[in-house]
């Protein structure tokens, strides 16, 4: 921000701000926490759910953006899937120099426990297991210790993908079929899984290079690319697995996949780069709909006190059966 005063009308005049409820400034000297809490729509008689996400931002300006964006992304998932919660999305910036992250998460999940049960919140980017259990000494607003929201954001994908396999061939089946994934992380890992041994072809990129050696011995068969090139393979499905934006105007004409579904956030950079990709033929599945299987898994652990395995698979499959529909209509009418 170029001008101290320019804070008053600051959040209204960014593209991101959609009449958010709004946004709370998570902050602790001491340890090092500096973050948005950003409500989209809920968390007033209803309370708003978005996971928190741990990155490093070159400017804060870009952080209220990426917030701005994924909670309203949020509100689009939870409608979408048929869900009465408001959408709402933490960012919490990653310190540069030193810091201890025990006390910073802590510190974190005081300033949650004070918004009083308004915003629940889980694992995103950045995030782990190991840092919930962590928060959960300080609120029980955190979801996602029973239910696995990972693998329920993974299997979101796979029924995606089995549907777009429908709409191509005819039958649900993605055997033989060719990957490019980019990310192998917490969702990325576990969308790998499953399509290992029924992949034509897998190719990978990750930035994170303990990571990346680790999945390579894990599974020996998929073929390594760089991150820059991970878009441009020729294959039957992109599935992007890490950042926002990925699809922009330039890599779009890059693209070589007969169709991109992945469990990303905000894929496509704009509303006008969607549309360039259907007039290119390229089949885009909306990353709300596809990747609701975490939002899924998350609000049912919330609302049942006892988890079920079978309840929470027919509600993933849901999302299939909501790919199915928005395919067949995008063919219908163009
Ligand atoms: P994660 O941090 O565990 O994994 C992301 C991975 O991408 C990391 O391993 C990172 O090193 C890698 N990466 C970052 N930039 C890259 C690049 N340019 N090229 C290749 N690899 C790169 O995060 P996650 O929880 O697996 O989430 C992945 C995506 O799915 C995010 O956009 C997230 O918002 C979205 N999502 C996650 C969930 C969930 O349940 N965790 C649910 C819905 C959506």
């Amino acid at each position: 921000m170029k001008n101290k005063n320019d804070l008053n009308i600051f959040y209204e005049s960014l593209p991101e701000f959609d009449q958010h409820n709004s946004v709370v400034f998570v902050y602790d000297k001491k340890t090092k926490l500096r973050g948005y809490i950003a409500f989209h729509r809920g968390g007033f008689d209803i309370p708003s759910f978005g996971a928190t996400r741990f990155l490093e931002y070159d400017d804060e300006v870009d952080a209220i953006k990426d917030v701005l964006r994924l909670s309203k992304l949020m509100s689009y998932k939870n409608i979408l899937a048929g869900l009465p919660y408001g959408g709402a999305k933490a960012v919490l910036i990653k310190p540069k120099g030193n810091y201890k992250r025990n006390l910073l998460f802590s510190e974190y999940a005081r300033h949650i426990e004070k918004l009083n049960g308004s915003f629940i919140t889980g694992t995103d980017v950045g995030v782990g297991l190991k840092d919930l259990r962590l928060m959960l000494k300080k609120t029980k607003n955190m979801v996602g210790v029973i239910n696995n929201p990972e693998k329920a954001t993974a299997m979101g994908v796979i029924y995606s993908m089995e549907s777009v396999a429908k709409h191509f061939n005819g039958t649900d089946k993605i055997d033989g079929m060719s990957f490019s994934i980019q990310g192998v992380g917490k969702v990325g890992k576990e969308i790998l899984s499953i399509i290992y041994n029924k992949a034509s072809k897998i190719y990978i990129a990750e930035t994170d290079l303990t990571r990346l050696k680790m999945i390579k011995k894990k599974y020996p068969k998929v073929i390594m690319v760089n991150p820059k090139k991970i878009h441009r393979q020729k294959v039957d499905i992109f599935c992007p697995c890490a950042l926002s934006n990925v699809l922009d105007s330039k890599s779009i004409n890059q693209i070589k996949a007969k169709a991109v579904v992945g469990s990303a956030n905000n894929q496509l950079k704009s509303i006008e780069v969607g549309e360039t990709l259907y007039r290119l033929g390229i089949l885009y599945c909306p990353d709300y709909v596809v990747n609701a299987g975490g939002l899924i898994a998350v609000t049912d652990e919330y609302k049942n006190p006892k988890p079920d395995k079978s309840r929470l698979e027919k509600s993933l499959k849901g999302i299939g059966k909501r790919m199915d529909k928005i395919l067949y209509l995008s063919k219908k009418m163009n």
